[in-house]
């Protein structure tokens, strides 16, 4: 087994690596920014090292500081988390550069997957249904409106090195494709410091599906089931479930078989997430990869008893997974994002917390993953997730009351959340009868601000 691991990551996440390792018994290293420097993630470890300033660039982005930090505590392995560096190419190459184990896929597939129009490609020809799009990087405006026309509007238009629902514009008609092409393009490059686009048909109505998969070194598989995360606010998650109430066990089995088969294909190791929009006809579409830790891993977690992150460790470690082939879910599972927000019009709400209960967590079937404390500090310098709710129970029904006990009983005071927005979802009829589709918020939200006699169209 691996013997220290640095977790190259702050927030819910570093502790939830961390308690991975404390079960298997591997010691761990946390890093920290300067405004870090008091969070429960630096105190969790065994030691911590302050790798540079508040801002991301300089601390936990700077790659080279992490490799310092890994070579002063002697740490064996790195966990990139979810975010920052976890999909960073540079990092897994920096990391085996220097002898240390990276936890997740290997440079090349980082690479592959971390160009989106490269990616499409891949799994096109390793037989997955990929969204029609315009593979080419599309550079002139005839190029782009000759590609747009040929897939027939709506079309959306994306950032090839994107995530995070950024740099991503939809365009209903011709008209609107120069100015969206070129907001996009000025988002992407200030984003991701690229600014290459490409362009998908535009799927209204449709829900967001995704299914986790292990890959161990020698290449066997463990499909673990699908996600759906439909409920998003600006494209980024919000709530997400397991099992899909749209996947019945022959989709889910065929998928994950096929998913197994193109992972193997491009030399995939370690957990991955293949994403996918289903359509109203119930038509699956490709859309990406995400190469790492999701944040919503915890749903799988609970429907398939499966511990994801110690099993990345296992694999990183030279360790197989126990058979392959695939788990069915057991009951249902639902997680909320607790982000530091206001519900309405998701203005992030840094302050201290000045109250913080965890009796939510009182009775069965439920996981509060957080790093809030009463007096701690909820900075503006990082993402606004501060804690993750998620419930358990034998079905659906099950799941939402108890998510529903746990977000009432749950007290954060001093800033923000979303709870009130997911206590509200969590009672609306369609979401209650599991018909959704990505832009289920908007048209929520414009129906609680016309009642609430507010003008419609803002935040959503
Ligand atoms: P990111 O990597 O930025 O998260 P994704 O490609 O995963 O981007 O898309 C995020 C969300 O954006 C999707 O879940 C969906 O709501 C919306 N989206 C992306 N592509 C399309 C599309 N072609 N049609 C409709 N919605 C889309």
């Amino acid at each position: 087994m691996l013997k220290r691991v640095l977790v190259a990551n702050r927030g819910e996440v570093a502790l939830r690596v961390m308690a991975a390792c404390r079960e298997l018994d591997v010691e761990t290293v946390a890093v920290c920014s300067t405004a870090d420097r008091r969070a429960l993630h630096a105190q969790a470890a065994d030691r911590a090292v302050c790798i540079g300033p508040a801002p991301a660039e300089r601390s936990y982005l700077d790659v080279a500081a992490i490799i310092e930090a890994a070579r002063l505590s002697g740490a064996d392995a790195v966990h990139p988390g979810y975010g920052f560096l976890a999909e960073s190419a540079d990092l897994a190459e920096a990391c085996a550069a220097r002898g240390i184990v990276f936890v997740g896929p290997p440079p090349a597939v980082l690479r592959l997957f971390g160009d989106k129009v490269a990616a499409r490609a891949a799994m096109r020809r390793a037989g997955l249904p990929v969204l029609p799009g315009a593979e080419v990087s599309v550079e002139s405006p005839a190029a782009v409106h000759d590609a747009a026309q040929s897939l027939g509007y709506p079309v959306i238009v994306k950032a090839r090195g994107g995530g995070g629902g950024r740099g991503m514009r939809i365009v209903p008609d011709a008209a609107s494709l120069e100015p969206a092409w070129r907001t996009a393009q000025r988002e992407a490059q200030s984003a991701f410091g690229d600014s290459r686009l490409y362009l998908e048909r535009y799927l209204a109505a449709a829900r967001h599906i995704e299914f986790q998969v292990l890959v161990d070194g020698a290449g066997t598989s463990l499909s673990l089931g699908e996600r759906e995360c439909t409920i998003q606010r600006r494209h980024q998650k919000l709530l997400e479930e397991s099992p899909s109430p749209a996947v019945d066990e022959p989709t889910r089995r065929d998928l994950g078989a096929r998913i197994a088969r193109a992972a193997r294909a491009v030399g995939y190791r370690n957990a991955g997430t293949f994403e996918f929009l289903r359509d109203e006809g119930g038509a699956f579409h490709f859309i990406e990869v995400n190469a790492r830790l999701q944040v919503e891993h915890p749903v799988t977690e609970m429907v398939t008893g499966v511990d994801i992150v110690k099993e990345q460790l296992r694999i990183a470690a030279g360790q197989e997974l126990p058979g392959g082939g695939a788990s069915a879910p057991r009951g249902h599972a639902i997680e909320c994002r607790v982000n530091a927000e206001h519900p309405e019009t998701f203005r992030p709400s840094p302050g201290t917390i000045a109250a913080f209960t965890l009796q939510g967590g009182t009775g069965p079937g439920v996981r509060i993953d957080t790093d809030l404390r009463a007096g701690g500090v909820v900075t503006p310098h990082y993402d606004s997730l501060v804690a993750k709710v998620v419930a358990h129970g034998r079905d659906r029904g099950e799941a939402i009351a108890r998510m529903r006990r746990a977000l009432t009983m749950t007290v954060i005071a001093g800033i923000d959340t979303t709870i009130p927005l997911h206590l509200r979802i969590l009672s609306d009829p369609d979401f209650l009868a599991g018909r959704v589709s990505t832009d289920f918020l908007e048209r929520f939200a414009s129906g609680s601000r016309a009642a609430a006699g507010l003008p419609a169209g803002r935040g959503g």
